[in-house]
């Protein structure tokens, strides 16, 4: 008999989540991670402390813009090291309470690296030192995934940074290049960019946040514009020099500068480099993706892949799902991981988010879609927030009046997408969405009269008849 029925390699959101539900089912289960507690990248120097850090922005944004109320505070103090303490405390209470989870739920967490001996056996070797080896009937690869920076962005130096050293917050530099307009450059820049350092971003693509739809990233690109010193689009680096003053960059269209600080944030590669994953029939893609079925198993029947290592979108709740399907796989029951919408949310300010098929991939796929749009400037919620700027889009089938997709831009987008994510899983339509009342006055008021602009007739626009 092995030693467990699930070890799970891993304890990041996938991870984790698919230890606690294969506990609550009764199965003999083991979690492995080098960290004191479960919270993988996402809780340690992911998802948690980016938010925690992008709260404090978010208020430094509204106490500025209080002037134009009435209400002026003056220019903030910032105490770095206070500052620091409330995100690294956030990190600490939830990854306690993980930590407690596991206990409670008799999940052996074992604080180690593992790698795999065979399909049946793992060797793990523990922080405390020593080894352990451990059999079980099933593994579950949750490893994730790590910054990739190519070459020509790679300089051993401590002022240039990936994500993880960004969130360190070693100080506040008074100039700074993020090199990539995606998820983190915006998200992690904004941070620096509210705490007083001036910041540029540089992106390969000819917009932001590449992927997403552009009548939501017209929005939030008005905003940076204000915020960020410079954007330079359609731009590349093409070297890096540490010298005394700074990081000096040499761009192929923008004059060469010094920057403070560099963060580099072109996206992430999985991490699938666990030793002895190799010798298995485990297959890896291209880009070192781990392939798997519809119901996360590998080409090794006892090995299943979840998480940022199985496949995009790299999202921390794509990676829970993906686990609780696992354990509910290997628990013999019918499960698959087949999602119509998997919510994507940009933490800016404004946030963005969206859910189910874009404006965009209909175009590509040549589905027939019709689109109806909110404004926020017609919204009452949002005038009392001084936030006329936001958007809300419905990609609706014009046949089944079916919602196919749903796109957010503005304050809270990020809370608002969970109604979108809803009504494309139960295949609301349109009507649904319109003879639901929502509470006045609220941002998700924009919800339901965008569905009512599908329909030619809403409240707060007028369309006069042609
Ligand atoms: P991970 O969280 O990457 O965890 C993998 C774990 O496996 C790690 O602890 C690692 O140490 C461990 N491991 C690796 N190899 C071994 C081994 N051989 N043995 C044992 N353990 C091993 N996503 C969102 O949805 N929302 C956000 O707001 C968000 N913000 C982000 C902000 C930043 C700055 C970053 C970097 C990422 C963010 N993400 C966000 C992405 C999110 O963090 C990932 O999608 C998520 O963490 C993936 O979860 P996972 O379980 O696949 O693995
Ligand atoms: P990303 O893929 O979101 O963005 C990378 C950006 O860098 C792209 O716009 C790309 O065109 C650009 N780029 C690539 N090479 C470049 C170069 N040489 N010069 C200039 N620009 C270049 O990647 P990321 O921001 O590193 O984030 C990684 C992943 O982590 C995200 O894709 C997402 O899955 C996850 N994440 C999610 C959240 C969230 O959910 N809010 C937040 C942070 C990270």
């Amino acid at each position: 008999m092995a030693d467990v029925n699930v070890v799970v390699i891993g304890a990041g959101p996938g991870g984790y989540a698919a230890a606690f539900l294969a506990a609550d089912l009764g199965l003999k289960t083991a979690l492995v991670d080098p960290e004191i507690n479960p919270g993988g990248v996402c809780v340690y120097r992911g998802c948690i402390p980016s938010k925690a850090l992008l709260h404090v922005a978010k208020l430094l944004g509204e106490a500025k813009h209080a002037d134009a109320w009435g209400v002026s505070f003056g220019a903030p103090k910032i105490d770095l090291t206070k500052l620091r303490g409330f995100k690294d405390s956030v990190v600490k209470r939830l990854t306690g309470g993980t930590g407690l989870l596991a206990k409670s739920r008799k999940v052996q967490y074992i604080q180690g690296r593992a790698e795999l001996l065979d399909a049946n056996t793992l060797n793990i070797k523990l922080v405390a030192g020593g080894e352990q080896k451990l059999t079980f009937d099933h593994a579950i690869v949750a490893t994730g995934s790590v910054p990739a920076i190519p070459a020509s962005l790679k300089l051993d130096d401590p002022r240039v940074m990936d994500s993880t050293s960004a969130l360190d917050l070693p100080d506040i530099p008074t100039t700074m290049l993020v090199v990539g307009g995606g998820y983190i450059g915006l998200e992690l820049g904004s941070v620096y960019a509210a705490l007083g350092s001036a910041v540029s971003v540089v992106e390969m693509t000819d917009g932001l946040l590449p992927g997403a739809d552009r009548d939501l990233v017209d929005v939030l690109a008005k905003s940076i514009a204000k915020s960020m010193k410079n954007v330079w689009l359609k731009t590349s680096v093409t070297k890096m020099t540490a010298e005394k003053a700074g990081i000096k960059v040499t761009f192929d269209n923008q004059p060469e500068q010094v920057f403070d600080r560099v963060l580099v944030a072109v996206g992430r590669r999985p991490n699938a480099s666990v030793p002895g994953l190799d010798r298995l029939r485990v297959q890896v893609d291209r880009r070192g993706f781990i392939l798997h079925d519809d119901q996360l198993r590998t080409d090794e029947p006892s090995i299943f892949a979840i998480g940022d290592v199985a496949g995009e979108p790299m999202l921390a709740h794509k990676a829970s799902h993906e686990g609780r399907t696992a354990v509910e796989v290997i628990a013999g029951h019918k499960a698959r991981f087949e999602p119509r919408a998997i919510p994507a949310v940009v933490f800016t300010d404004p946030e963005l988010a969206w859910a189910g098929l874009t404006e965009a991939q209909a175009q590509q796929a040549g589905i027939a879609v019709t689109v109806a749009k909110f404004p926020w400037a017609a919204s009452g919620r949002a005038l009392t927030l001084d936030r006329a700027d936001g958007l809300t889009k419905l990609i609706v089938d014009p046949k089944t009046e079916r919602i196919l997709g749903v796109g957010l831009v503005g304050p809270g987008a990020g809370e608002l997408i969970a109604e979108g994510v809803l009504a494309i899983e139960m295949g609301a339509n349109a009507t649904d969405l319109k003879l639901s009342i929502h509470p006045h006055p609220t941002l998700s008021e924009t919800l339901m009269e965008s569905a009512e602009v599908f329909f030619g007739q809403s409240t707060h626009v007028y369309k006069p008849k042609r």
